[in-house]
């Protein structure tokens, strides 16, 4: 079987051969005034459409770099970044914001609800600065707390839940606007070891369904559940492996296909 996996793939992407990230030479420099440092050094990074891949590294190797330049929330110094087949290396402010709020969702470790909302109303935020309508904003917020456990929770405020329902409501405003993929940013970090089985349960159950994830972590239980395990040390990618999930998974489904 060729690798990466590409299980979801539509026509308008053959030239990234269903690639939805291709980051080539990639560098990011932080000019601080008194000195530069170099966070990301020449980053080559393909992401297939479906795949689920934890990035580790210690602290300072440059994982909170790469993950803001793949969500779009700041731009490379150097290198060619395409999402979704869009180059986005070089696009001004608005533009970047456009590509990020279609394409991207995101999942921090402090959950970053608002705290004066509902969990259907947190859900509903990105689709408001989407445009999407008032009826169709509810629906889908709706059926995104269902899908991650949390129909019963709807009219709940974040301090009236748990920090794994808090997470759960994130993850579901995060999938809202439907993106190409979703990023994660220590997702367990702040949780117990229970919550965090819950979630880690969850974004495996959402990747099962198509989800293409990039998550940030320092948790060796996501690692190990992840796909594809890419580490990064001093700005450089130094390995970038399948794990046993991921050839578990390849070996069962050629069996099912014999
Ligand atoms: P990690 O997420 O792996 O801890 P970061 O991407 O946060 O690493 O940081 C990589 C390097 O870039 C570090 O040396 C850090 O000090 C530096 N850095 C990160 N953000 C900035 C910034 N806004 N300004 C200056 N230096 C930064």
């Amino acid at each position: 079987m060729n690798w990466p996996l590409s299980r979801k793939t539509n026509g308008s992407e053959t030239q990234t051969n269903g690639h939805i990230i291709t980051m080539q030479s990639i560098r990011k420099v932080y000019d601080t005034g008194k000195i530069q440092v170099e966070a990301l050094r020449g980053i080559d990074l393909e992401v297939g459409r479906g795949e689920f891949v934890a990035v580790i590294g210690p602290s300072g190797s440059g994982k909170s770099t790469l993950l803001n330049l793949l969500g779009c929330l700041d731009t490379p110094s150097d290198g060619n970044y395409l999402l979704g087949g869009e180059a986005v290396a070089g696009l001004d402010r608005d533009r970047l914001a456009d590509v990020r709020n279609r394409r991207v969702g995101f999942v921090f470790q402090n959950f970053n609800l608002l705290p004066q909302l509902t969990a259907l109303e947190n859900v509903e935020m990105p689709m408001l600065f989407g445009g999407i309508g008032r009826k169709e904003r509810r629906r889908r917020a709706m059926e995104g707390l269902e899908k991650v456990g949390l129909g019963d929770r709807t009219h709940h405020r974040p301090t009236e839940l748990s920090g794994g329902q808090m997470q759960r409501v994130a993850i579901a405003r995060a999938l809202s606007m439907e993106p190409d993929i979703l990023l994660a940013d220590e997702p367990t970090g702040n949780l117990d070891t229970g919550s965090g089985t819950d979630v880690l349960s969850l974004l495996e159950e959402l990747w099962k369904q198509g989800s293409t994830l990039v998550v940030v972590t320092h948790d060796a239980a996501l690692s190990k559940r992840a796909q594809r395990v890419v580490e990064i040390r001093d700005g450089l990618i130094v390995n970038d492996r399948r794990t046993q999930t991921a050839r578990d998974k390849a070996s069962s489904s050629e069996d099912t296909a014999n």
